[in-house]
Order: C-alpha cells, then structure tokens, then sequence
C-alpha cells in the first residue's frame, strides 16, 4: 500500500457547512475513516441545528427533534459511543380530539382495527415491492412513487392505513398528504421503522436531544457564530470567506439548507436549478404552561387539512408532573403568531383548560422537500450526479428526509461511499 498517498488523503482540509444531525454525523465518520483535518462552520451559537433543547422552569423541553426509532441506526450507535442515555418513549398516553370541539375521538373499533390489519400486510407488500425507499438517499425513485400520497393510498387500497400514518406525518409537521410525494411517506414509514413503532422501540433522550450532539460536537473543530459570506472553489480548493477571514480547504461539505447556500456559493447552473426547487413548510411550536388538560399526548386529525392551517396539529407533554406543554402547528403565510396563539388557547379552551403563559413561539424552516414534477423530473439524479464536482459534497435532511435518523443515516452513507 501507499502510505504516503492515504496520508495526503486522509490529511486533506475538509470544510463542512451545518453542525446539525447531518453535517456532525458527517464530521464523525470522516473522522472514523481516519481523515485528521476537519473544520465544520456553524452560524449559530450552539450545535444540534432542528435539535434544540432548552430549559423552563429548570426542566428541558424539545422545540424541535424529540424521538428517535429503533432502527435509526447511526444516530443510536452515536449515542452508545458517547453515553447519551435513551429511554423508552411512554406509549399508550396519547389522546385524539376533534379540533372544533375540543372533544376525544371514539377510540377505533374491532372491525376497524381488524381493516387496519389488513392493510398493514398490504403495505408490507408494498415497501418490499418499492424496498429501495429503505436505502439512504432519493435517488432511482420509482416513478409510480412520485404521485401524491393520497392518490397512492387510494390506488393501493390503503386509505384506512394513511389516516393513521397521518398522525406521525401531518402531526409531525411533514404537509399533507394530498401534496406530498408518496416516496416521502414509504421514507418515512419504511418497514423497519414502522415496525419499531408497531413494537414500540421509540426512544427520546432524557437530557434533551440537542446534547447528543454537543457531546460528538466536542470531538470536533467546531466554529460557532460564523457567517459564512462567500465560498469559492477553484480547480483545486475552496476558499471560505467568514467575518474571521478566508481560509483554503481541499473538499467542501454543505450540511446546511441548499437553497440559502446559494447566497453565498459560486454556484453552477446546475447547483442553481436543482436547489431553487426546494420548498419548505412553516412548522411552529409554541411551548406554553397549561392548567386544567389531561397528562399526555394528543393530535388533532381535524386539522390535517390546509383549511385548518395555523391550528394545533399536535401537543406534547414532555413531563407529568409538569404543566408546560409544546403545541405544533403547520402555519400558512399571513397568518401572525397572535393566530396561532389565538387557535392554540382555543383548543386548550374547548378541551377544559387554560393556558397561563406562552413561553415562546419557534417558526421552523421545515421538511425541505419537492414537488411531484421534481422528483419525477429526477432531481435527486441530478443532485446525485453532480456530488463530488468541484471539490463540493451535499447533505442533510432534504436529500433523504427530515429526522433526525435519515439525516445522519444518509450523511453517514455519503462519507463511507464517497470518501
Ligand atoms: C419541531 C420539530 C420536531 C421534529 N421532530 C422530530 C422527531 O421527533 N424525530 C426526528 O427524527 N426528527 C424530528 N425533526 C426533524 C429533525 O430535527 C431534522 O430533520 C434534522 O435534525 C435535520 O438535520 P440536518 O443536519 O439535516 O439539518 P439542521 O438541523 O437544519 O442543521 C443545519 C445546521 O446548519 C446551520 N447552518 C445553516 N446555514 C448555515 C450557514 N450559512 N453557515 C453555517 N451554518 C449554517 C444551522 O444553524 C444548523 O445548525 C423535528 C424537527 C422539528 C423542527
């Protein structure tokens, strides 16, 4: 072997964008590998990007990511080696209500259960029948995948099935299923991770999921508060511009949104077309303290429609014997924060209590995804095709989907199959 040239590899200068799930799980396999020179920028003040922790009342609540699925897993593998304990999500404490009314649904019968079943066989079917879904990345996306997922239940006979899936899809802030790509959902709900939830291995992270990632973040080079304001690549190295000044790397991975880089990029035709397609959806989380409703989790089905944009889709209560709880809504434009208070307290209202304070309100730039005519457009080809041109990597959460274990799933992929 040629130990010199692994050395010159292994010592190249490697920029990464992003210090989320994506571009840390990045950095710790490159690091694995053996590469030694890794420096990854990060504009705001702390690590974790979508997983955010933060304390109320001296307990910590998730504003953004909060489970993990048994199957995820890279990100259980991070935090075995970094002793960032797991514990069993609680199930059976979840309620849903009707959103007019502020009143429990009747829970589903035998007979329903029994369809439900049923249909649950058929999908297995279904993700054996379209199993590349289950591999990192969107890449090779079978066209018959590309259609709204609505129309794909009612083709497949399934629709029993896509009213449960939406609560961990539309309730998890992931749009409507009448807009988004099915491959979306068969991402989501692959087989092993809905078996996980079949069988209930869904973990949360006791101390908040954002440290996870300060803990793999402290084995790096890590550049918090840094703007990036230009980066420019040549035939043989990308110059990054920061308020520090311009440093020389050798290879260029952005962890970050695709869209916003191209602020700062020299980017190509192609890094221009293919990224401006990507569109977001406007997820909030509003973490108020609550008297008077029950302990638990709820979802709202009633307001899984774009008529009932900016009302409660979900609530979580993250500690029983805390009143602080977290309401998720799927905001529309023109619709300001005293909206989305205002249809919040109103729920709360209708099931019984009341709410004492709104501690804040967190509007997330969510789900990067695209259209039905990108995907089938093969846009994830393209983007595919060009990883590795000028000198230039792309990862992160809208090349696979938005949680935190594809993120790292497909990050972790990139590096192993690219580097
Ligand atoms: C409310 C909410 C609930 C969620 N619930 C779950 C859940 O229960 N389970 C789950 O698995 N997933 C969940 N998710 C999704 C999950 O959090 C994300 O899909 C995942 O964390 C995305 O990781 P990422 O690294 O791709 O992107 P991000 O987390 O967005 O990280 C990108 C990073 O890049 C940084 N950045 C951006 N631009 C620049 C720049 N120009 N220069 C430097 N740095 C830059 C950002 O500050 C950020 O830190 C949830 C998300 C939200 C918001």
């Amino acid at each position: 072997m040629d130990h010199s040239k692994n050395d010159q590899r292994l010592g190249k200068r490697i920029a990464v964008v992003g210090a989320g799930a994506a571009g840390l799980s990045a950095a710790h396999a490159l690091k694995t590998k053996g590469y030694i020179n890794i420096t990854i920028f990060e504009r705001a003040h702390r690590v974790g990007g979508k997983c955010c922790t933060v304390e109320i009342d001296g307990r910590d609540y998730e504003l953004g990511a909060g489970i993990v699925a048994e199957d995820n897993s890279v990100v259980l593998k991070l935090a075995k080696e970094f002793d960032v304990p797991l514990t069993r999500l609680p199930f059976g404490r979840s309620v849903n209500v009707n959103g007019e009314t502020g009143k429990a649904l009747a829970k589903r019968t035998e007979r329903e259960t029994i369809t439900l079943m049923c249909e649950v066989l058929k999908y297995r079917a279904l993700t054996w029948k379209f199993r590349a879904t289950g591999k990192p990345g969107l890449m090779n996306t079978d066209a018959a995948l590309t259609i709204p997922f609505s129309e794909f239940a009612k083709t497949h006979h399934i629709e029993h099935l896509a009213r449960e899936f939406a609560l961990f899809f539309t309730g998890f802030g992931y749009d409507y299923f009448e807009r988004i790509p099915a491959a979306y959902v068969l991402k989501y709900y692959r087989w092993s991770t809905l078996l996980a939830f079949m069988q209930r291995k869904v973990y949360r992270l006791p101390n908040g999921i954002q440290h996870l990632w300060t803990a793999v973040a402290a084995a790096h080079i890590v550049r918090l508060n840094t703007t990036i304001s230009r980066i420019e690549r040549s035939a043989t190295s990308v110059s990054v511009t920061t308020e520090r000044g311009t440093e020389e790397f050798d290879t260029l991975i952005i962890a970050s949104a695709l869209d916003e880089a191209l602020r700062y990029l020299d980017a190509t035709e192609d890094e221009q077309s293919l990224f401006s397609k990507i569109q977001y959806v406007d997820y909030v989380t509003i973490a108020c303290t609550i008297n008077g409703i029950l302990d638990g989790d709820g979802y709202v089905p009633s307001n899984f429609t774009p008529r009932r944009a900016g009302h409660p889709v979900f609530w979580h209560h993250r500690h029983a014997d805390a009143k602080v709880y977290t309401f998720y809504a799927l905001a529309d434009t023109g619709q300001t924060d005293a909206d989305l208070t205002d249809h919040m307290t109103d729920l709360v209202k209708k099931m019984g209590g009341t709410v004492s304070t709104v501690h804040s309100i967190t509007h997330w730039k969510y789900f990067p995804h695209v259209s039905s005519e990108a995907m089938k457009g093969g846009l994830f080809d393209r983007i595919e095709s060009i990883q590795g041109s000028k000198h230039t990597y792309y990862i992160g959460e809208s090349l696979n989907f938005s949680t935190v274990g594809l993120a790292s799933e497909h990050a972790n992929d990139l590096v192993n199959r690219l580097f």
